[in-house]
């Protein structure tokens, strides 16, 4: 059997290797998941549900100790990993509370003779790829509603967050849920490979466009339901009546939280040349305070990066703004030592020119580029592949809602950034991907919808 290397980011050091599935075990788990999903979906809804509320009183009992796992696994602040896990109770509380109603037959249309009804019906055996940069997020908005909605749901989890995704098995077994019902694959991109190949009803992917891209590819011939949820490359413009302060404050935090490894990190900022010199001192300051170190410390804002390899990108994407004439105000370097350490970084004088304003960071590095108005502005913000959000910073509400519906993104931010709710649906456009997660949509997401066309009377 072979085994997945699993190191600790913040010192290079080996965690632990695991044992890794390959084509043969994907292939089994997933026969083992199609003989298992009907008799799931035949379940009463209330009993799925009753098995996903004792998952989530597993995740409370064990917080601490599953915090610090991802810790380990990812270089995640401890403090962040904390929060990670207790948002994801919030989301559970969110299907657990709309699944019911999403999923019950509705009736759209009766007369004397005819009724028309909408049956939601479970996919079947949902395969789901996911990231590592917040395991527990990008994995639940996808299992969880499948789950409850009665699919099953073979679950690969990034090989930098393996250990986090057997806890999850671990603890959705341990309330209930049956092994082949949810059946992690441990590995890397070789095992998400082999999972295309099965007989899958869906495919539900968080990651890379460039993977995205790929699996699209592989599953185009055979018209499997696809979503992908991918990078970004998030915009915000802070006008000149903005709270320079504030402004600085919450983009700092936008741009460096979890060191940058967020699909709506805050990537590019515009700012209003009449506020943009008070704006870069503060912001600059924002991050300057910002403590790098020991993820497990309580005080660490900033750790490792989860990949080594993005060392490399951020490198070179530090060497293009420089050739290109962005001054650098802070950080522009690794920090020496074992384990994936970046000086947390920021340029002004950014340009579309450079790679810094154009493809995905994915790490503690932002530039800022100064604009002259709100058209220049929007016009900057819509000039990229992505389209995941966009936010714009000012006190007048009409002016923020004018300036944000021309702006192509799924989601927008008026005075904050980096934000997620269950409430609202997770989508992107462009090269930030198909479909959606989370609301009600993303319950329905999981599910086909069978009408039914009934005459009464002949
Ligand atoms: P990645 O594309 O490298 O890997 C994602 C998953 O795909 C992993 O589980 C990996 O093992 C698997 N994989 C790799 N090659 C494969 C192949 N050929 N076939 C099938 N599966 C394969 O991405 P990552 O580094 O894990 O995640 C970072 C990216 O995810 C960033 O671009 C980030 O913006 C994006 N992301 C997006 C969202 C969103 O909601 N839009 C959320 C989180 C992360």
């Amino acid at each position: 059997m072979s085994r997945l290397a699993v190191r600790n980011p913040a010192t290079g050091a080996l965690i632990t290797e695991l044992p890794a599935d390959d084509a043969v075990e994907v292939a089994a788990k997933s026969r083992l998941a199609r003989a298992a999903q009907p008799a799931w979906a035949r379940r009463p809804e209330s009993e799925r549900r009753e098995y996903i509320v004792r998952f989530r009183a597993g995740i409370v009992d064990e917080l601490e100790a599953l915090a610090a796992l991802m810790t380990r696994e990812t270089g995640k602040p401890i403090s962040m990993s904390r929060n990670e896990l207790n948002g994801f109770l919030g989301r559970i509380d969110f299907f657990l509370a709309h699944t019911q109603a999403v999923t019950a037959v509705q009736t759209v249309f009766s007369d004397s003779g005819m009724q028309e009804q909408i049956e939601h019906l479970p996919l079947g055996v949902v395969a789901n790829i996911s990231a590592w940069n917040y395991p527990w997020f990008v994995g639940g908005n996808v299992f969880i509603p499948a789950l409850l909605t009665g699919n099953a749901v073979l679950y690969k989890p990034s090989e930098f967050a393996a250990m986090t995704g057997l806890a999850m098995a671990r603890l959705l077994h341990a309330a209930g849920v049956p092994g082949d019902v949810f059946a992690p694959l441990i590995g890397g991109g070789d095992v998400g490979a082999a999972l295309l190949d099965q007989a899958i009803d869906g495919l539900f992917f968080t990651g890379s466009h460039a993977t995205g891209v790929r699996i699209a590819q592989a599953l185009g011939p055979r018209l499997v339901k696809l979503q992908l949820e991918l990078g970004g490359k998030d915009a915000t413009y802070v006008c000149e009546d903005a709270d320079v302060p504030k402004a600085a404050g919450s983009l700092a935090d936008g741009a460096m939280y979890n060191t940058g490894q967020s699909c709506c990190a805050v990537e590019r900022i515009y700012v209003h040349a009449s506020i943009h010199d008070a704006f870069v001192k503060a912001f600059v300051a924002a991050v300057s305070a910002f403590k790098v170190g020991d993820p497990m410390l309580e005080s660490t804002c900033i750790g490792p990066l989860t990949r080594a390899a993005q060392l490399d990108v951020l490198d070179a994407q530090v060497a293009d703004a420089l050739a290109r004439g962005a001054t650098l105000l802070a950080g522009g370097h690794r920090l020496p030592g074992p384990g994936n350490w970046y000086q947390p970084t920021v340029f002004s004088n950014a340009s579309h020119t450079m790679a810094l304003m154009r493809e995905e960071t994915f790490g503690p590095l932002i530039g800022i580029q100064k604009v002259r108005g709100d058209e220049e502005a929007v016009a900057l913000m819509n000039d990229s592949r992505y389209g995941l959000t966009a936010g714009v910073f000012t006190p007048d509400e009409a002016r923020a809602r004018q300036l944000l519906a021309q702006v192509s993104t799924g989601s927008v931010y008026w005075n904050c950034c980096d934000r997620v709710s269950p409430r609202l649906p997770w989508s992107g456009r462009g090269d930030s991907g198909l479909g959606l997660t989370l609301s009600t949509y993303g319950i329905q997401a999981f599910t086909r919808p069978k009408a039914w066309h009934l005459r009464q009377a002949w």
